[in-house]
């Protein structure tokens, strides 16, 4: 039997289901046999295990990625984009069973899952067509008879580390930029949601993705990266995930001088003009928090009132707040699912203790579900403050702080005062305000009036600590190519030498 778990005989196609990793074209154990449960975190049920691997797996993934490079690189962009193409048209079509994977090793809700397996394979359609995108230039010489050339090509062997908040977007979102620019991807996804990213596998497979191109190595966070990082032929890593870990993978890139771009933390500003419509604004404020169980790097983890209608929201965004259904993610109609694990609930009472502790006033929730196991209530603090731990601290969880502030100035300096920079919500009827406030925060993505704003076409990053480099839209292909000069001497005769 290829599963070893109830729920996955609700899967239509079960061999999507794979408990091993996939290196070379061929599903593989780890070499010590050793492997690594995968627990459900709605109920702490084992799903099923993945190879423990370490570094030798790791390597031997860098030889047949290396070795799939050439042949890669050499087909035509339309060829890739087709590749691409039947990947993307695979996903779509096991978008039912991906989902279920996902909601059972995420957490999420079926609705959430859905909507994230979509989301990843826009992205691979997206680079389907930049693939045929890459254009070089032509530069206005400025040295006589020359003709000088910059040409885009694919970089080598391309890694990329994901997180377990979204299991496949983050994967797409590298993987299919890579694949059209012409590298090869090796994956390791986290351990917490393994099977997400091997059913891409097995769908790349049957895409007829050639051998090495698309590879998953689960298993050891350590010992995979730094073989990665140590890889002289790897010569570009894509990650995902905490600035902490980012920063870790940014020194052990400097050895070999790798192309590094960072996906890391988030810590949204979400600020309420006094003028906007109170009722929009608070609803938008709930998507923007809870949304999968506010572990988004994208959630609204500070949120900013004005003084004139702070009590009115308060009230407004804590009854919205209260009557979120949590639960399992395959029940029906579920707003918050679990958790991913016990720090997660600690972190969690740790800056509400905190909040309370300082003077924050909880207006409702604040502690664990009474459903038990990693489930946590919504919860809403009025009158955070600066002093306290979650204004400073990316939270992760279903807590929402609420600030109060008077005028422009003050509420731009505070939302600027972070380290990170990721996305920012601002909400105004006064659009000229609102845009002043927009161009003066510090951060890579700003939405007004409105808080759906990812997507393929868009450039998906963060300044200052949340990180380098952009991902989606056409800059999403530059993180995997390099600029080639050529400078061509000696074309013009003399005699057709222009003079004047
Ligand atoms: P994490 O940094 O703990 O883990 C991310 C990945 O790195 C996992 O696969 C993990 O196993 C691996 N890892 C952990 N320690 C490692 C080490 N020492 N060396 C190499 N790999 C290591 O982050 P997480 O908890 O999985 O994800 C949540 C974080 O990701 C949040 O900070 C969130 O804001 C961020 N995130 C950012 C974006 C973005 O696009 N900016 C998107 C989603 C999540």
């Amino acid at each position: 039997m290829p599963y070893d778990n109830d729920l996955f005989r609700m899967l239509k196609d079960a061999s999507l289901f794979r408990q091993q990793a996939y290196l070379n074209g061929a599903w593989c154990d780890a070499d010590s046999g050793e492997t690594d449960a995968v627990e459900n975190p709605a109920d702490g049920s084992r799903i099923g295990a993945v190879p423990n691997m370490g570094a030798v797996e790791t390597r031997r993934a860098i030889a047949a990625a290396s070795a799939a490079f050439a042949h890669w690189r050499g087909l035509t962009a339309t060829e890739r984009a087709r590749a691409l193409r039947r990947w993307n048209d695979l996903i779509l079509a096991n978008r039912d069973d991906l989902a279920l994977i996902m909601t059972l090793e995420q957490g999420k809700s079926l609705a959430e899952s859905r909507g994230e397996i979509e989301y990843a394979a826009s992205f691979v359609e997206w680079f389907a067509e930049e693939a045929k995108r890459a254009y070089g230039e032509v530069i206005p010489s400025h040295l006589a008879g020359r003709r000088l050339i910059a040409t885009r090509e694919p970089i080598g062997v391309a890694a990329a580390i994901t997180p377990w908040n979204f299991p496949s977007a983050m994967i797409t979102r590298k993987a299919a930029a890579a694949m059209a620019a012409g590298c090869p991807m090796i994956v390791r996804p986290s351990p917490e949601t393994p099977f997400s990213a091997l059913a891409l596998a097995e769908l790349a497979a049957r895409a007829s993705l050639p051998k090495g191109v698309f590879q998953v190595v689960t298993g050891d966070a350590v010992a995979i990266s730094n073989a990665l990082m140590e890889s002289a032929e790897v010569r570009a890593v894509s990650f995902t995930g905490s600035t902490e870990v980012g920063r870790i993978l940014l020194a052990g890139g400097a050895a070999t001088v790798k192309k590094m771009s960072m996906e890391l933390g988030g810590h949204a500003p979400f600020i309420v003009f006094d003028d906007v419509d109170l009722p929009t604004a608070s609803l938008d404020a709930i998507g923007a928090k809870f949304v999968t169980t506010g572990q988004d790097c994208l959630a609204a983890n500070r949120i900013f009132v004005q003084d004139g209608i702070y009590d009115a929201f308060a009230a407004d965004f804590t009854a919205r707040a209260a009557a979120l259904k949590v639960g399992a993610g395959l029940e029906p109609d579920v707003d918050l699912g679990p958790l991913i694990d016990a720090r997660a609930i600690v972190k969690l009472e740790r800056q509400v203790a905190d909040a309370l502790s300082k003077g924050a006033r909880l207006l409702t929730g604040g502690k664990r579900h009474a459903r038990g196991g990693l489930f946590f209530e919504p919860t809403v603090l009025a009158d955070a403050t600066p002093e306290m731990e979650i204004f400073r601290e990316e939270t992760f969880g279903p807590v929402a702080a609420l600030f109060r502030f008077h005028d422009e100035d003050a509420v731009i300096r505070q939302a600027n005062d972070s380290i990170y920079g990721l996305a920012a919500y601002v909400y105004s009827a006064d659009l000229a305000r609102a845009w002043r406030v927009g161009e003066q925060l510090d951060y890579g993505m700003v939405a007004f009036n409105g808080v759906k704003m990812t997507g393929p076409p868009v450039p998906f990053g963060g300044v200052k600590q949340s990180g380098l480099g952009r991902e989606g839209s056409r800059h999403g292909l530059d993180e995997y190519m390099q600029l080639k000069y050529f400078c061509v001497n000696g074309i013009d005769r003399p005699a057709l030498k222009r003079t004047g």
